[in-house]
């Protein structure tokens, strides 16, 4: 099932691949497209079962290769605490990544605070530690679910 809106990001993506000279191939364009329907994070192996509905000889390489791109391209996080995977709110620019995870429905919202990453960012400083990529997880539970 297709929404308005997921055709929407799909497009966005195609045209971001393509100013890049990206491939989005036909099995990353459906992992993207079944990423951009869910509300919360989903694992990589749910992934595989949605994907083998378009594609049916999909296997677990086609998925994680296919993540490691959008992942590469800044579409798509990764929730390490939970080992899998959510579409990126804003992926057209990159940016340091704060996750608010709800441990109740599983949604995951993204917040971008450059309050948080700049004093992490210091902090790390004063330690002689370059920072390159900063991903924080947040666990408690969301505003539907409280
Ligand atoms: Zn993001
Ligand atoms: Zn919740």
């Amino acid at each position: 099932m297709t929404t308005k809106e997921t055709a929407r990001l799909v497009t966005k993506a195609e045209k971001l691949c393509a100013q890049r000279g990206a491939r989005l191939t036909p099995a990353r364009r459906e992992v993207f497209e079944i990423l951009a329907d869910q509300s919360g994070a989903i694992g990589a192996y749910d992934l595989l079962d949605k994907l083998k509905s378009a594609v049916p000889n999909a296997k677990p390489p086609t998925i994680y290769r296919a993540l490691d791109f959008l992942q590469e391209q800044g579409f798509v996080h990764k929730i390490t605490s939970s080992n899998s995977y959510v579409l990126c709110s804003h992926f057209d620019h990159q940016h340091p990544v704060q996750m608010l995870i709800c441990e109740s429905c599983g949604a995951v919202q993204e917040i971008q605070s450059e309050g948080v990453y700049d004093a992490l960012r210091k902090q790390a400083e004063d330690q002689g530690f370059r920072v390159e990529s900063q991903t924080i997880e947040a666990h408690g539970i969301c505003a539907e679910c409280a």
